[in-house]
Order: C-alpha cells, then sequence, then structure tokens
C-alpha cells in the first residue's frame, strides 16, 4: 500500500528545478526502458518513474503534491480535473472522497476531456538517426466510430440522461462505520460512469463511440535525432470524450549500434587502428564518416591513444545547431602472427634500437628506462 515518494523515486531534491527533474526522469527512463532492460523490474521501475515524471513535471500538478502528498494526485480517474470547471480539484468534496476511498468519478462527465496519449517505440538504424527520414507507421488505436459520430448510439435512435444517475455518473452510496456516516461516491454502473443511456446502441462499434484501427501515419524525423529522444506527433493519440481534443502520438527513438561509430551527443567517436610502421613513418589513410570516406594524414611520430578531430564530420544538431565533429583514437595495433621476412625485419629493427648511440639525440625518459633495464644507468 505505501507508496514511495516522488521525488526520492526520481532521485532529485524537493527544491529541484524543471530540469533538474526532467534530466532525472529521462536517465530513469533511459535505464528501465522495457525495450532495452529485460530485468523482471524494469517495467515496474519505469512505470514507477513515469508517474513520478507526470505529478513532479506538472507546476499545478507538483504543487498539489506537495500540499497533499499521494493523496492530491489521485482524483477520481487520475483526472486532475481535466479540463478544469466543475470538475476540478479543490472542492471538500473531491478531498473528503480520496480519503476515503471512494474511487469515484468525479469529474463531470460531460465535460469534453481529452483523448488519451499513446506511445510507439521506433528503431534507427545509426545512419538514419544522423540524417533523418521520411517514414510511415501503422498502429492500432482508437478513431472516432464513423457510423455514430462517436455516439454510441444507432443513428436515428435517442441518447438518454441516465436514470439512475441523472447524467452525473455518480452514485452516492450511503455508509455507516464506527466514526459515523460515510458517503461514498462511486462512478455509476448502469452508464459506466458517462451519464448517458443509450436507446439501441451502433452495431459498428457496439456502442463503444470508438472503433479500433490500423492508422497509417506520415512520421517525419530529424536529422540528429538521438537514442531516448521523443517525437510528438499532435493529434494523433486517441480520440478525446465529449468533443475534447484528441491525445498526441509520442515515437520513442531507439538507435541501433553500429559497427565502429559511437555516437557522443553530435560527436561520433571511431577508433583508427594502424601498424607499427604508420605510426613510426606516417601515412595517408582512408577514414570511414557517416559522411563517406575522408583523406587524413597520419603525422609520423604518432602514438597509440593520440586523439584526431574530423572538424563538421559528426552529427546535424537536431535543433539546427551546427554540426558535430568525429574524433579519431588512434590505437597502434602489434601484429599477433609474422612471416619469417618480418621476423627478420624486426629483428635487425630491434638490434639498431638497442645501439646507444641513437640514444644520443633523444635522452628521453624512455630511453633511460631501457638503460635502466639493462642495469648501465
Ligand atoms: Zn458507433
Ligand atoms: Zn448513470
Amino acid at each position: 500500500m505505501s507508496k514511495r515518494d516522488y521525488y526520492e523515486i526520481l532521485g532529485v531534491s524537493k527544491d529541484a528545478s524543471k530540469d533538474e527533474i526532467k534530466k532525472a526522469y529521462r536517465k530513469l527512463a533511459r535505464k528501465y526502458h522495457p525495450d532495452v532492460n529485460k530485468e523482471e523490474d524494469a517495467a515496474d521501475k519505469f512505470k514507477e518513474a513515469k508517474e513520478a515524471y507526470e505529478v513532479l513535471g506538472n507546476e499545478q500538478k507538483r504543487a498539489q503534491y506537495d500540499q497533499f502528498g499521494h493523496a492530491g494526485t489521485q482524483g477520481g480517474q487520475g483526472g486532475f480535473g481535466a479540463g478544469g470547471g466543475a470538475g476540478g480539484f479543490g472542492g471538500f468534496e473531491d478531498i473528503f472522497d480520496m480519503f476515503f476511498g471512494g474511487g469515484g468519478r468525479t469529474r463531470d462527465p460531460n465535460a469534453p476531456q481529452k483523448g488519451q496519449d499513446l506511445q510507439y517505440t521506433m528503431e534507427l538504424d545509426f545512419e538514419e538517426a544522423v540524417f533523418g527520414k521520411e517514414t510511415a507507421i501503422h498502429i492500432p488505436k482508437e478513431e472516432t466510430c464513423d457510423t455514430c459520430e462517436g455516439s454510441g448510439a444507432k443513428p436515428g435512435t435517442n441518447v438518454n440522461t441516465c436514470s439512475h444517475c441523472q447524467g452525473t455518473g455518480q452514485l452516492n452510496e450511503t455508509q455507516d462505520t464506527p466514526f459515523g456516516r460515510v458517503v461514498n461516491r462511486r462512478a455509476c454502473h448502469y452508464c459506466s460512469g458517462t451519464g448517458k443511456q443509450v436507446e439501441q446502441k451502433c452495431s459498428t462499434c457496439g456502442g463503444k463511440g470508438s472503433v479500433r484501427k490500423r492508422k497509417k501515419i506520415e512520421i517525419n524525423i530529424p536529422a540528429g535525432i538521438d537514442d531516448g529522444q521523443q517525437i510528438r506527433v499532435s493529434g494523433e493519440g486517441n480520440p478525446g470524450e465529449n468533443g475534447g481534443p484528441p491525445g498526441d502520438l509520442f515515437v520513442v527513438i531507439r538507435v541501433r549500434s553500429h559497427e565502429f561509430f559511437e555516437r557522443d551527443g553530435d560527436d561520433i567517436l571511431c577508433e583508427m587502428p594502424i601498424t607499427y610502421a604508420q605510426a613510426a613513418l606516417g601515412d595517408e589513410v582512408e577514414v570511414p564518416t557517416v559522411h563517406g570516406k575522408v583523406k587524413f594524414k597520419i603525422p609520423s611520430g604518432t602514438q597509440t591513444g593520440t586523439h584526431f578531430r574530423l572538424k563538421g564530420k559528426g552529427v546535424p544538431n537536431v535543433h539546427g545547431y551546427g554540426q558535430g565533429d568525429q574524433h579519431i583514437l588512434v590505437k597502434v595495433m602489434v601484429p599477433k602472427q609474422l612471416n619469417d621476412r618480418q621476423k627478420e625485419l624486426l629483428r635487425e629493427l630491434h638490434e639498431m634500437e638497442s645501439d646507444e648511440t641513437l640514444d644520443e639525440h633523444h635522452d628521453n625518459l624512455f630511453q633511460r628506462m631501457k638503460r635502466a633495464f639493462k642495469g648501465d644507468s
């Protein structure tokens, strides 16, 4: 029964800024998203974080939570008096209901209500995320029934006010308890809380007013989008009730990892394996970038672990603020297998490198260490 504190769930302080809350939520959402995290409790943790963010991320809900705790967030069907007005939070009765666990709907069933938001997860290849693309998805969603235009009634028949609840969608239930008489409000079960009774149900939708359809939705993925980001498609959620606006569709982006590129914000990281000879002598090589191959000069004497930057060869910023770079991390590869000729050359090289006369030119730490290991420093 005991619910964890929303601030604790997100791991932020009570006076955290909106930004801090958003960041904390995103971090958790990424970590526990059921598409990514297959651990058993990931889905619950994801849900918990989402619920916490839905409250703390909204100024009005956060204020109510700060004042009333969890009770302040459990108005009716999770409806914070959507649309305000008669269903608004704050009336004495509403609070009363919450503490006595009425669970009944306190909002006016006839008030316009926004439709439910939908979420869709889309996987993209690394390059698709870099360059963006126009695509379309097919999703099952509730659409207003064409036959009855959402009323749920067979065309030509009447929709009447529910006689049991007089159209309020709620019934009062009186209960005698040791503390006195308690009035509970519950959703009217004759009309399922809608306040309306249909003479004859629409045969297309069975009286629901909506039908489930697969709908094709065009989605424009902006160049530079990154893993975990969302695209909001306005108005493509489920239809609203009583003339309310439809919800929105949120497309959550998952980017598949690349064989050798890695994203770091707008920059791309890439390791470049080179041979000992290339590192020592320098070389001109072709480096793969998402924008095609780029000629690059490795300077002679390049050390393993050296970073090079290819300016502008990264990812375009998703908000249009410039373009990232590609970073190359040099890795000098030591061969594991050698043929006889290679062995011969390397031995020769080794003998030359052992020659102390070379050391006079660059008496660096490496050379001093070499001498120390030979015991003649
Ligand atoms: Zn219908
Ligand atoms: Zn009713």
